[in-house]
C-alpha cells in the first residue's frame, strides 16, 4: 500500500543544499519532509573543503562546532606548485577572522548535524531510502511526487517541491528541463585517499603541477591523504590498460614526496575511483510548484571548491522566498522565480572564475608559468589580491541568513 504524507514543503536530496533548505524552514515554522535515496550520509565521492562563506552559514544555523567537533582539518592557504616553486598562494590568514581557513570537514560530520538539527522539529519527517522516481502534477503544477525503496512506495503532498538532488538530478529531469554541459574543465578525475599521519604545522589544500598530470592533494579527517589525478577526459582507459604499475608510478611521479603513501596505498585499480567532472547549468530553476536548487540547478567540479559553499547560499537566499511563498499560498513560477533572477548571475560568474582557474592550474603554457608567480607577487601586497581571495571564500553576492524568521523552537 502507498503511504501519503503531507507537508508544506517536500526536499528531495539529502545533500548540503537540501538538508540546510530544510533546516531553515523548519525553523521558520513550516513541515518539511526530506527524501533521500542513501540510507547512508557517506559521501565517498565528494569533496569536503568548506570555504569560509559556507563555514559562516553551519555557524549561524549552530552545526559548525558539532561537526568539526566530529573531526576535521583547518588548511591555511590553498596553493598551486611546480616542484619547489610556489606558482599561487592563496592565503586565507590575510581575510578576517573568525572563519579565515579552508575546512576540510567530511560530509558525514556536516550532514549528520544538520539532519540531527532537522530531527529536532516534529513538523520534520524523514524519507530515507526513498528514491523519487515521480512528480505529481494537478492543473499543470507540481503537487508532489513519489518514490519507493525498502519501506514500501511513498506519495507526498506539498505546496511546493525543492529539487536537491544533485547533478544528476532526477527532479529535474522528470519536470522536462534541459541542462547545458560546460566542458570548460576537459579533465577526469581519479579519486583516492591514502593513509597518512597527521602533519604537524601548516596545513595546505595544493596543487602539484610538473611530472604527468597535475594532481590535488589534501590531509582530510581522519588521518588521510585525499588526492585527486587529473587526466584528460576519456583519457583514463588507455592509461589503466597499462596496468596499476604503471597508474601507480604515474601518481608517484607527480607527487614524490607522498611516492610511499601511494605506493603503499594503490595496490589495485579497484583502489581509485575514476569521476566525470562538469559543470552545468539548468535551463530553468523554477516551475509552477517547484524550483531547484544547488548542484541540480547548477553543477560544480573540485575546482576551487566551491560547490558545497553555493549549495548552502541557494538555500539561505531561497529561504524568506520560500517562507513567503507557501504562507501567501503562491509557489507558482512567477513568484519563485526571484531566486533565480537574483542567483543565476552569481553562479555564472562563480562558473567563470573556476573554469578560469582549471586553465590556470593545467595550462602547459611556458610563458604563462614564468609570468604567474611573479605577477602573482607584484598583486599579492594590493586591495585586488584580497578582494579575489574574498570572492573566492564568500562568492560574490553572499546572502545572510534570515535568523529573524526561526519562529520554531525544536525539541
Ligand atoms: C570529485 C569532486 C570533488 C568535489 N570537491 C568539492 C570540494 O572540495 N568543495 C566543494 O565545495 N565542492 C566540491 N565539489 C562539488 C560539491 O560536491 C557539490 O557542488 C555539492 O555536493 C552540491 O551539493 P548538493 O546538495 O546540491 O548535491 P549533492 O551533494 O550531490 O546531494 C544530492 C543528494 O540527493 C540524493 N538524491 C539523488 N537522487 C535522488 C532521488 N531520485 N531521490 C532522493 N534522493 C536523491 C543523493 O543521494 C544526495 O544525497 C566536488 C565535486 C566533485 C565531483
Amino acid at each position: 500500500m502507498v503511504r501519503t504524507i503531507k507537508a508544506d514543503v517536500l526536499v528531495v536530496g539529502g545533500g548540503p543544499a537540501g538538508l540546510a533548505m530544510s533546516l531553515l524552514l523548519l525553523r521558520s515554522g513550516l513541515s518539511v519532509a526530506l527524501a533521500e535515496k542513501s540510507r547512508s550520509l557517506e559521501r565517498e565521492y565528494r569533496g569536503e573543503i568548506l570555504q569560509p562563506g559556507g563555514q559562516e552559514i553551519l555557524h549561524r544555523l549552530g552545526v559548525l562546532r558539532g561537526a568539526r567537533e566530529r573531526g576535521a582539518y583547518e588548511h591555511d592557504a590553498f596553493r598551486l606548485r611546480q616542484g619547489d616553486r610556489v606558482l599561487l598562494d592563496a592565503d586565507y590568514r590575510r581575510l578576517p577572522g573568525p572563519f579565515n581557513c579552508l575546512l576540510s570537514v567530511p560530509q558525514a560530520h556536516m550532514l549528520t548535524e544538520l539532519l540531527d538539527a532537522c530531527a529536532r522539529f516534529d513538523s520534520f519527517t524523514l524519507l530515507s531510502g526513498t528514491r523519487i522516481g515521480a512528480l505529481l502534477h494537478e492543473g499543470g503544477r507540481v503537487v508532489g511526487a513519489t518514490g519507493g525503496g525498502a519501506d514500501g512506495e511513498r506519495e507526498v503532498r506539498a505546496s511546493v517541491v525543492v529539487g536537491a538532488d544533485g547533478r544528476n538530478s532526477k527532479v529535474r529531469r522528470l519536470a522536462g528541463i534541459g541542462t547545458r554541459r560546460q566542458e570548460a574543465f576537459d579533465q577526469d578525475v581519479l579519486w583516492f585517499k591514502l593513509p597518512a599521519p597527521a602533519v604537524a604545522g601548516r596545513r595546505l589544500v595544493e596543487v602539484h603541477r610538473g611530472a604527468g598530470a597535475p594532481v590535488m592533494v589534501y590531509h582530510c579527517h581522519p588521518d588521510r591523504l585525499q588526492v585527486g589525478w587529473t587526466l584528460p577526459h576519456g583519457g583514463y582507459r588507455e592509461v589503466a590498460g597499462r596496468g596499476v604499475e604503471h597508474v601507480r608510478e604515474e601518481i608517484a611521479r607527480a607527487v614524490p614526496e607522498h611516492a610511499e603513501a601511494v605506493r603503499a596505498g594503490i595496490r589495485s585499480l579497484k583502489d581509485v575511483s575514476l569521476l566525470d567532472v562538469f559543470s552545468a547549468q539548468a535551463d530553468r530553476w523554477v516551475a509552477d510548484g517547484l524550483v531547484l536548487i544547488g548542484d541540480s540547478a547548477h553543477t560544480h567540479g573540485p575546482i576551487g571548491a566551491q560547490g558545497i559553499n553555493l549549495a548552502l547560499q541557494d538555500a539561505v537566499l531561497l529561504h524568506p522566498l520560500l517562507v513567503a511563498a507557501v504562507r501567501g499560498g503562491d509557489t507558482s513560477a512567477a513568484a519563485l522565480s526571484q531566486f533565480e533572477r537574483r542567483r543565476r548571475p552569481v553562479i555564472a560568474a562563480v562558473l567563470k572564475l573556476q573554469a578560469m582557474q582549471g586553465r590556470m592550474m593545467l595550462s602547459s603554457n611556458p610563458v604563462a608559468t614564468a609570468v604567474r608567480p611573479v605577477m602573482v607577487r607584484a598583486v599579492s601586497h594590493t586591495p585586488l589580491y584580497r578582494k579575489v581571495l574574498h570572492r573566492l571564500a564568500y562568492g560574490p553576492d553572499a546572502p545572510s541568513v534570515r535568523a529573524d524568521l526561526f519562529t520554531a523552537e525544536p525539541r
